[in-house]
């Protein structure tokens, strides 16, 4: 008889706030189904991630290696040249941001700003989480940081939640969306992931970052500045900058 009452579905950009996400759905889903053996773990928990045209691809290879540690598959849905909105991460010709200090970058709504990003990554992810009977998507957003973009806020999950349900059931409930980091810093989330354990700790060394989309990282994007600040706050040493002090690429692909 199948007991597990949650199935999840889990938005995975090969991040770091994605991959301590999965770690924390593996942790959560231990405790609660302890009779369950990890190889099954698959049938129970899926992960998603999209290829919206994003200047990293090294994205979606640290992606499917974290996906492979895990012993889970990755569900890739390619959605490129979908999203406009002159961001920096999805235009070439829009220069990125780059600066020594994180003192340095300017405030406001940054140019990496991909608008309704969120929105059509959920849309997507509530169709699969129906057609795989999935009660609970879990998304690495997080307000704490907010730098404008208003769909990593909690007034936007919720919103996303009753939306996804009035659309897929008619009803208010059916489907939660799960937010692991929406009130953590970037040092939180750190020390999370080291409470997860060495397992989360050895994905994040192949998590990506880097808004340049290079390995190993540029150190001067506003995501490796974040990354770095969060790993140096919480006294851990950052996995991913052990793994490039020692030249360990995942493949011949560093960059585009
Ligand atoms: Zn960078």
């Amino acid at each position: 008889m199948n007991l597990v009452k949650d199935k999840f579905l889990i938005v995975f950009s090969g991040g770091q706030d994605s991959t301590t996400c999965l770690h924390w759905v593996l942790n959560y889903f231990k405790k609660e189904n302890p009779d369950i053996n990890r190889a099954d773990y698959k049938k129970y928990i899926k992960l998603v991630t999209f290829n919206y045209g994003q200047r990293h691809d090294i994205e979606l290879e640290a992606a499917k290696k974290i996906a492979e540690l895990a012993d889970l598959e990755f569900d890739l849905v390619d959605i490129p040249n979908v999203l406009r909105g002159a961001s920096s991460l999805t235009d070439t010709s829009v220069t990125l941001p780059q600066n020594e200090s994180l003192d340095d970058f300017e405030t406001g709504l940054a140019n990496t700003f991909v608008p309704g990003r969120n929105l059509l990554f959920l849309t997507i992810a509530a169709n699969l989480a129906y057609s795989h009977g999935v009660n609970k998507i879990v998304t690495g957003v997080c307000e704490t940081d907010f730098a404008g973009y208003y769909d990593c806020r909690q007034d936007f999950i919720k919103a996303m939640e009753l939306t996804v349900n009035q659309a897929l059931f008619g009803e208010n409930t059916g489907i939660e969306i799960i937010t692991p980091l929406m009130y953590l810093t970037k040092a939180d989330t750190v020390s999370l992931a080291k409470d997860l354990g060495e397992e989360c700790l050895k994905a994040l060394a192949y998590s990506h970052t880097c808004y340049q989309g290079v390995f190993p990282p540029c150190g001067k994007c506003h995501a490796c500045h974040l990354r770095a600040k969060g790993f140096q706050e919480a006294k851990v040493e950052d996995p991913l900058l052990i793994r490039a002090s020692k030249g360990e690429y995942i493949s011949e692909l560093t960059s585009k």
